[in-house]
């Protein structure tokens, strides 16, 4: 993507302000001739800036420019668009658990000790291979099949989406569990939501979809 220079900077001011205008009427505006515009005016064009009509004349892109769009949605800040967090006791069973995950409808559930910070996560593939190997589903608490502290990978909700989006891929996982700090060193978390590739691809959405004001 192009940097634009002061003079197109200056173009799209005008177009803003005064849009539909012709490439006469900008180079007026800026006392230059005509064809001393034409290149700045086919970048601008060309990148998305702007739309020309044939005699019509520029008007300016409402829709933001494709890096405007991913800059906007990569500082977007994780407590922004964080989910409710789906938690269990970690005693809960593995019966209920999956009972849990379908009635909230989730792919991940988050367990808790019982001073509420977290303790584990279960996914849809712990409480599989838990169901596959064992007969009494009831009797079996999540805490003996959950991925558990220190292996928890976490996000803080002043980190940005892209971050999230980063981790996630870096550790194959479809989620993450926001949390703030409790005690560094006894790894204790207070969760206070989720991200999940749904949450990434849902703002993806958003953003792209944005009018500029
Ligand atoms: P699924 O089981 O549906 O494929 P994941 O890919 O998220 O879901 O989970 C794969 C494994 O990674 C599971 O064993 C799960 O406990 C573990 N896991 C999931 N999320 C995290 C996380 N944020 N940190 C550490 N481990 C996780």
């Amino acid at each position: 993507m192009i940097k634009l220079t002061k003079r197109q900077d200056e173009i799209l001011e005008i177009v803003k302000r005064n849009g539909p205008i012709t490439g006469k009427e900008i180079a007026e505006k800026l006392s230059v001739s005509r064809a001393a515009l034409r290149p700045d005016l086919a970048i601008l064009t060309m990148s998305g800036n702007l739309d020309a009509r044939p005699r019509v004349g520029y008007f300016f892109n409402e829709k933001l420019g494709v890096k405007q769009q991913a800059e906007r949605y990569i500082h977007q800040k994780v407590a922004d668009f964080k989910a409710h967090p789906i938690v269990v006791e970690k005693s809960t069973s593995v019966y209920d658990a999956i009972v849990q995950l379908f009635l909230e409808d989730v792919g991940t559930l988050y367990a808790v000790d019982s001073e509420g910070h977290l303790a584990g996560v279960v996914s849809r593939k712990d409480l599989l291979r838990a169901a596959i190997g064992n007969r009494n589903l009831q009797e079996l608490p999540v805490s003996v099949i959950m991925t558990r502290m220190p292996n928890i990978i976490t996000i803080e909700p002043e980190a940005t989406l892209f971050d999230a989006a980063k981790k996630m891929i870096n550790y194959h996982v479809d989620s993450l569990p926001v949390v703030k700090e409790v005690d560094e060193q006894e790894n204790t978390y207070l969760l206070v939501g989720r991200i999940t590739k749904t949450t990434i691809t849902r703002a993806y959405l958003e953003i792209m979809e944005e009018k500029s004001d």
